[in-house]
């Protein structure tokens, strides 16, 4: 199975500035500490490295 990583995190190194898509094969999504909110702010992605 194929997987496609959509990601509009443009200040990752791993992200493809032109098409909006990851280039890592797999990432790890980790749990944001001290938020409870019930929406997607609560994972954040732990694969994420600043390309700067
Ligand atoms: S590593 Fe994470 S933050 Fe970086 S492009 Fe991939 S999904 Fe986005």
């Amino acid at each position: 199975m194929s997987q496609k990583i959509n990601c509009e995190v443009h200040s990752c190194k791993f992200n493809g500035q032109e098409n909006c898509i990851c280039l890592l094969k797999n990432i790890t999504v980790m749990p944001c500490k001290n938020c409870d909110s019930g929406n997607p702010d609560e994972s954040k992605c732990g694969s994420y490295e600043c390309k700067y």
